[in-house]
């Protein structure tokens, strides 16, 4: 056997940065180098001609071939295609996404050999049919995917490791209450946990998938453009060259103004200059919605943990945009404490995901597990049912959001006539009393039913949410196990995931991917 294989490897899949990390001989977690010597990885693909670039290079693209670069691609995950052309072709983010994973790989082997079984982390709050479609890039990317974790969990993981927390031997210390704030570049999740010895236990989670640092990049861009626009008469954001070189001075003037109060950014566009100066004092004006957009889900989350602020032991902060001086003192307007700022807010979350995947790797060898996570679904899950009094569609909750995984639950359907031979339940995600206005995670289609069965006959559906929020179903009837399958509207199938392993990573396929699509 390989040995390599014994690896724990943790991988950060960001929104912009991505993170791979290992554990050293003493089980001490530390982050990967890439080849470019960097311990972030930009996750952002350029398609140059018949090249496929990935990380920097990539970044560095959009300044002169903006149309061709992929990036912020997490944020479009779920999604069929994405509707952007790339060297003519549209592609599914699952394999944007594999080509980073896929570079995080190949330049792990230089050093540390070859890697194959991974923990990949996503947001808390990623919704079901997100999860299943990182899982699948993991896939195509050549890996094997041991599971996936959630990336607040996964800081708070390797905090309590930096604590000593999971050490053996640490008992019976009084748990800790610790609220995990993470602002990364395209996402925002919000955790509350408790931490007793080495047990760590998900009280709620709440987020948002489509808020994070880009935001305030573009509150900046638009600043400058409008500036711009005002002086000369031309909009820079008309082309998308010029628009990807002022977003990336954008960008730096954003951090700049983490550490310092006044900065400026320069504009050229077709001859023409503008500079503008920009204090932090106005940044902190234009972007103040979006920080008021965290500290309410933030205060929402701690509300549905039962907590109020006085419980809290600590505030963690992590992702690259906590390092806004004001994500801290919101913070501590809220709580009345200080952030804590004693983990990495860059490594971190790659860290505890590697911590996690040792975890697994021993309990597959038989030994007893550092420590035990216990997580919640971020999402309802339900079935599409016609409402008896009103005769109209409802989403009926099976699994309510906020509760301990793994959960189960069922729910048992009524054949309508004689002999019939399928059941289709349809299966959804999401808080709404209307079943369309919920995320349709697919259809699960029974078939084929015992012959001859009488009207009326149950069939017990039953779901079954895993600890990573991955849904399996299992369906009984007259005593009999059933077979069947949930088609998803825009997930690959495990012959398209076979193909795109092959062509992106050069790995044959294996029984996983055929086993996935028959959950
Ligand atoms: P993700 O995990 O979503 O990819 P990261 O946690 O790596 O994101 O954070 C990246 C984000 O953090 C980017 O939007 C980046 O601009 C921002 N960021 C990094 N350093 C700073 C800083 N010093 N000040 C403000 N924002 C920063
Ligand atoms: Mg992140």
């Amino acid at each position: 056997m390989n040995s390599a294989k014994r690896l724990a490897i943790g991988i950060d899949l960001g929104t912009t940065f991505s993170a791979v990390a290992c554990l050293d001989d003493l089980g001490r977690p530390y982050t990967l180098d890439n080849a470019e010597g960097d311990k972030l990885t930009p996750s952002a693909v350029f398609f140059d001609h018949a090249e496929v670039v990935v990380g920097k290079e990539a970044v560095k693209a959009i300044a002169t071939d903006a149309s061709q670069v992929a990036e912020c691609t997490k944020r479009k995950v779920g999604e069929r295609v994405l509707d952007q052309l790339l060297g003519g072709r549209q592609y599914p983010p699952e394999a944007i996404l594999a080509w980073i994973l896929n570079k995080l790989r190949i330049d792990a082997r230089q050093q540390v050999g070859d890697i194959d079984q991974v923990v990949i982390t996503v947001p808390a709050y990623f919704d079901e049919v997100r999860r299943k479609a990182t899982q699948d890039a993991g896939y195509i990317a050549g890996f094997e995917v041991m599971d996936i974790i959630n990336e607040p969990t996964a800081a708070a993981i390797a905090y309590g490791f930096q604590q000593g927390i999971t050490a053996a031997g640490k008992h019976n210390r009084q748990p800790q209450h610790v609220l995990v704030y993470d602002l990364g570049g395209g996402t925002f999740d919000v955790t509350i946990m408790r931490i007793r010895d080495d047990d760590f236990v998900t009280l709620a989670t709440d987020g948002d998938v489509q808020l994070g640092g880009r935001d305030w990049d573009e509150r900046l861009v638009d600043l400058v453009a409008e500036d711009f626009l005002r002086q000369h008469g031309i909009d820079p954001r008309d082309d998308p060259n010029a628009r990807g070189r002022l977003w990336r001075d954008c960008e730096d003037a954003k951090r700049t103004l983490s550490a310092r109060n006044q900065t400026n950014v320069v504009c050229d566009y077709q001859g023409r200059t503008s500079r503008l100066e920009i204090s932090r004092a106005r940044f902190q004006e234009i972007t103040q919605d979006l920080l008021d957009r965290t500290a309410f889900t933030t205060r929402q989350a701690l509300q549905a943990s039962g907590l109020e602020w006085s419980d809290l032991d600590r505030i963690l902060l992590v992702g690259g945009s906590t390092r806004m001086p004001a994500v801290a003192d919101v913070l501590a307007d809220l709580s009345g404490m200080a952030p804590d700022r004693s983990i990495s807010p860059d490594e971190a979350v790659a860290h505890g995901a590697a911590l996690h995947a040792a975890q697994l790797l021993d309990r597959h060898a038989g030994k007893t597990p550092a420590f035990h996570v216990t997580n919640v679904n971020s999402h309802s899950l339900g079935v599409a049912a016609t409402d008896p009094r009103t005769n109209r569609p409802r989403n009926a909750i099976l699994i309510p959001r906020n509760t301990p995984l793994p959960a189960r639950a069922q729910r048992v359907f009524k054949t309508q006539k004689a002999g019939q031979k399928s059941i289709l339940v349809q299966v959804v995600e999401g808080e709404s009393p209307a079943p369309e206005d919920c995320l349709q995670l697919g259809k699960c289609t029974v078939r084929p039913l015992p012959p001859d069965l009488p009207a009326q006959t149950p069939v017990e559906v039953r779901f079954a949410y895993e600890e990573n929020g991955r849904l399996q179903v299992q369906v009984q009837c007259a005593g009999q196990e059933l077979q069947h399958e949930i088609t998803r509207d825009n997930s690959l199938t495990a012959d398209q995931l076979d193909r795109w392993r092959e062509y992106i990573s050069g790995a044959p396929p294996t029984a996983s991917a055929g086993q996935r699509s028959s959950e």
